[in-house]
């Protein structure tokens, strides 16, 4: 509160100049107390983490010190200030200085600055570099040697490639009746091969019931020929088929009279005489036999012939 104290004593003139002169004191009180060196008292607060070089401590960002602020020089008409400061942890000191030119502080002696700035290339960015430098050549020469090499690739290679493509473009756009007649005509056939091809397709669709949207393959040589080995394979298949179901029906047919055939006559007593007639019927007769060994043939294994003919001589019997 040094500079707010304005106690005047009885015996002050005021013309012998201020207070402070009268006093012998400095404006700026302890502050100034070396001011005689150019060097002022101020409090400096960290603008980066250092180590401290005596006794090697770290010291955070922000923490403050009562720095001895001088005037060491000037970059242009900006003053460059140093700023010594005492270590707090030790007795050593460090000092630091202002830096206009980058704009930023840098520690001159007695510590370390930690490295933290800000380094976009290893943060997925992108640095900014100087682009002044590829301006154009001041070089009057230089520029008349590149105007003059301009100019000749004007001359020998653009204005041919803009003529040739004038030439071609002209020589399409001379007469557009006779190409545009060329095209229709040519589009005429076209359309009348592809309304053929659609009237086929729709009678094949409303023969077998398809819907509008199923799209039919193109009817050519090797889509006839394909269809034709499906076809064929197709027949095979069925033939197969209708051999093995009708080999199967036989092995029914002979093993079903082992239950028809005695049960029969009970459940219906008027059918009696009729089977009795259809066992004795010689085709009949030569027809099971067949069959009997067509079974064993194709099913050796099957119902054994012994009871097939004892079954066959309980209904003769009866
Ligand atoms: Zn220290």
């Amino acid at each position: 509160m040094q500079g707010f104290n304005k106690y005047y004593p009885p015996d002050y003139d005021p013309s012998h100049g201020s207070l402070n002169k009268y006093r012998g004191k400095h404006a700026l009180g302890d502050r100034a107390r070396k001011i005689d060196q150019g060097i002022l008292i101020t409090r400096f607060e960290l603008p980066f983490n250092i180590w401290c070089g005596t006794c090697n401590n770290h010291i955070g960002m922000g923490v403050r010190y009562n720095a001895e602020k001088k005037k060491i020089g000037s970059y242009y008409s900006t003053p460059i200030f140093s700023f010594r400061c005492k270590c707090h942890l030790c007795d050593g000191w460090f000092e630091i200085q202002t830096d206009p030119k980058n704009t930023r502080y840098v520690v001159t002696s007695g510590a370390r600055q930690k490295d933290e700035d800000w380094n976009p290339e290893e943060n997925g960015g992108f640095a900014v570099h100087d682009t002044e430098g590829s301006a154009a050549p001041v070089d009057p020469l230089a520029a008349l040697e590149k105007t003059t090499d301009a100019q000749n690739y004007l001359v020998n290679v653009q204005a041919p490639r803009l003529e040739s493509l004038q030439s071609v473009s002209e020589h399409y756009n001379a007469d557009p009746y006779a190409l545009s007649s060329k095209v229709r005509k040519r589009f005429r056939e076209v359309k009348k091969v592809e309304q053929q091809k659609q009237k086929a397709d729709d009678q094949i669709r409303g023969r077998y019931g398809l819907p509008e949207t199923f799209s039919l393959l193109e009817d050519d040589e090797a889509a006839r020929q394909a269809a034709k080995e499906e076809w064929e394979r197709g027949k095979q298949a069925l033939a197969l088929e209708e051999s093995n179901k009708r080999r199967r029906l036989a092995v029914d047919i002979v093993s079903i009279p082992t239950s028809t055939i005695t049960r029969a006559p009970r459940l219906h007593p008027k059918s009696s005489s009729n089977s009795k007639s259809l066992s004795t019927n010689p085709i009949n007769s030569l027809r099971a036999r067949i069959l009997e060994n067509t079974a064993r043939q194709s099913n050796p294994f099957g119902q054994p012939r012994a009871t097939l003919g004892n079954n066959h001589g309980l209904a003769f019997r009866k």
